[in-house]
C-alpha cells in the first residue's frame, strides 16, 4: 500500500476509534509528522503539556533516525561506534534487551539487509541469495558492545532502530504526560497506539485491528487501558517484484528475506510500547506456533492477535477482543 493510503487509513481508524463516547470536555489534540508517518496525540491535558510530549518523540527522532547525517545513529553506523547520550545508550540497552529476549528473531543489526531490499530509499530490489548471504555474516546483536555511553559495532555491521523506536518513543512521551498529571491520553504514532487510562467516563480504549487482506475494513477491536497496542503486518510497507512475488519490510534474520512464515498481522498489548513495538515485528517474524509457545514461555507478561494466511485469529485469554462479524477469520482464544 502508498505511503498516502497508509496515512488516510491511521487517520481513519483514529478518527474512528479515538472520538466515540462521550466525553465531559474536549481533549487537546496535536497532529505533527515524525519518524516517517503521521502522529495524532489527543489527550485531556494543557496546550504545553503535549507540545513537550512531542518535543519527546521529535528528540528521539533527532538522535536515531538512520538517515539524518546529525543522529547519533547515523554517526555510529558510519565511524562503526562512539559515544552516544544518555539517551541514547538508554534506548540502545532497551533495543538490545528486546533482541535477546526474543532470541534474535528482533535484531537491530539487521539493516544491511533492509537496505538491501530498497526499503530505505523505495529502489526496491529483490538482492541474490549470495548476497544476502554475504550481508547475514554481519547480522548479530550479540556482536555489539554497549559500555556506558561507548558503543562499537564490528566491521560492516549497521543498525536500525526502526522496529522500535515509535513504541519507545510513546513509552517515553506517556511517561511525561503520566508525570505532569495527565490521566486520560490516546497517541497514536502511525499505528503505534499509546494510552493513558482510560476515556474520562471510564470505559477503556478501543483500537482497531486492521485487516490484513482489506484496507477498507478492521478484523475486530480490542480493549487498551493504560498501555500500548502496536501491529506488525506485512502490508504496511511492502512491493511486488517482477517474480510476482510481493515482498515487505520485515526480514526474517534467519534467511535474510522477508519473514514469511504464515502470519499476516501480529498485534502486541502490553504496558511497555517498545515492548510491544520489538515483540509485534519478532511474533510476525516467528509465525503462529512459535509465536504462542513464546508467549506462554515469555518472562514479560503481554497479549496478542495473530491473523494467520490460512484464516485464524489467534487471540491470547487475557484480551477483550471483539471481531468484526463480516471479518473472514475464525477467532481462537489461547490460553495459558
Ligand atoms: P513499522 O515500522 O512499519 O510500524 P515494524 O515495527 O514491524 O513496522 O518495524 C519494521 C521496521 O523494523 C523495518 O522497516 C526495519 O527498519 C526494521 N526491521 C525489519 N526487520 C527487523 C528485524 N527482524 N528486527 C529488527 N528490526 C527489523
Ligand atoms: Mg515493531
Amino acid at each position: 500500500m502508498n505511503k498516502k493510503w497508509k496515512l488516510l487509513m491511521i487517520s481513519l481508524t483514529l478518527f474512528l476509534f479515538a472520538a466515540c463516547g462521550k466525553v465531559n470536555s474536549e481533549p487537546h489534540k496535536l497532529d505533527f509528522f515524525a519518524m516517517d508517518t503521521i502522529m495524532e496525540f489527543s489527550a485531556y491535558a494543557d496546550e504545553d503539556v503535549l507540545s513537550a510530549a512531542r518535543d519527546i518523540v521529535m528528540g528521539i527522532e533527532e538522535r536515531v533516525s538512520t538517515t539524518s547525517e546529525q543522529s547519533e545513529l547515523y554517526r555510529l553506523n558510519r565511524d562503526g561506534g562512539g559515544t552516544v547520550s544518555d539517551e541514547t545508550a538508554v534506548l540502545l540497552e532497551t533495543a538490545l534487551s528486546l533482541c535477546r529476549l526474543t532470541g534474535g528473531a528482533f535484531d537491530v543489526s539487521i539493516y544491511p539487509i533492509v537496505k538491501a531490499w530498497g526499503f530505505t530509499t523505495g529502489e526496491y530490489r529483490v538482492p541474490s541469495f549470495d548476497e544476502t548471504a554475504a550481508l547475514l555474516e554481519n547480522v548479530d546483536y550479540a556482536r555489539i558492545r554497549l559500555n556506558g555511553d561507548e558503543v562499537t559495532l564490528p566491521d560492516g555491521m549497521e543498525i536500525d532502530l526502526g522496529g522500535v523506536a515509535k513504541g519507545y518513543a510513546g513509552r517515553e512521551a506517556a511517561n511525561y504526560l503520566r508525570e505532569r498529571g495527565v490521566t486520560s491520553a490516546l497517541l497514536n504514532l502511525g499505528g503505534n497506539v499509546q494510552t493513558i487510562g482510560s476515556k474520562p467516563d471510564g470505559s477503556p480504549w478501543r483500537v482497531a485491528v486492521r485487516d490484513p487482506l482489506n484496507a477498507s475494513v478492521y478484523a475486530g477491536v480490542v480493549e487498551v487501558r493504560n498501555q500500548a497496542a502496536v501491529t506488525s503486518g506485512g502490508y504496511e510497507r511492502c512491493f511486488t517484484a517482477d517474480d510476482g512475488e510481493t515482498y515487505w519490510h520485515i526480514m526474517d534474520p534467519a534467511t535474510g528475506r522477508p519473514a514469511r512464515n504464515g502470519i499476516l498481522s501480529a498485534t502486541v498489548i502490553a504496558d511497555d510500547g517498545a515492548l510491544c513495538d520489538a515483540l509485534s515485528t519478532a511474533l510476525f517474524i516467528m509465525g503462529a506456533e512459535r509465536a504462542e509457545r513464546f508467549w506462554r514461555n515469555c518472562k514479560e507478561s503481554f497479549e496478542m492477535v495473530l491473523i494467520t494466511e490460512d484464516g485464524k485469529t489467534l487471540v491470547t485469554s487475557g484480551l477483550v477482543y471483539a471481531p468484526q462479524e463480516t471479518a473472514p477469520y475464525t477467532v481462537r482464544t489461547l490460553t495459558r
